[in-house]
């Protein structure tokens, strides 16, 4: 059904667009308490994502290739390796992990100031 499609399509869009600027906002350096609250923040998304079928596939993902949460860097080298892999399974080309800083900015006041983007 076309309808359901692009809403899915949209849904996606937006859903991505969190995640990875999640992930770029991350700190550089986390403490215990917040690469836990990263993990956890990965599987629930993960579970709850509102399309069943995408979230049956992305909480296999995530068994294969569990959340990196050491640094911003690795965080984010991870989404988008696991952004990939979808794209791979829906027909979608690669992007290249290298533009993530160029293009996940979130617009925060104090987004000049934190550790270096
Ligand atoms: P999207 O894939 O939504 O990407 C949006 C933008 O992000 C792109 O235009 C590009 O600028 C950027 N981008 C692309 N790749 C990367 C990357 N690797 N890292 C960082 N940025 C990138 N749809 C289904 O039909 N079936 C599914 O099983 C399915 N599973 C999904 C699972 C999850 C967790 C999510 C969040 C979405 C899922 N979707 C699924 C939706 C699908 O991934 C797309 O969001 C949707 O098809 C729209 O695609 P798009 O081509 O507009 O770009």
């Amino acid at each position: 059904h076309l309808g359901n499609e692009t809403a899915k399509a949209e849904l996606g869009r937006a859903a991505w667009k969190l995640l990875h600027t999640t992930l770029a906002r991350y700190p550089s350096t986390p403490s215990a308490s917040e690469r836990t609250a990263l993990s956890s923040y990965l599987y629930l998304f993960a579970r709850l994502y509102p399309c069943g079928e995408c979230a049956a596939h992305f909480q296999k993902l995530l068994q294969q290739y569990p959340p990196q949460t050491s640094s911003r860097e690795a965080a984010s080298a991870w989404g988008c390796f696991l952004h990939n892999q979808v794209n791979a399974r829906l027909g979608k080309g690669e992007f290249d992990c290298k533009l993530l800083g160029e293009v996940y900015k979130c617009g925060c006041a104090d987004e000049e100031v934190g550790e270096g983007d």
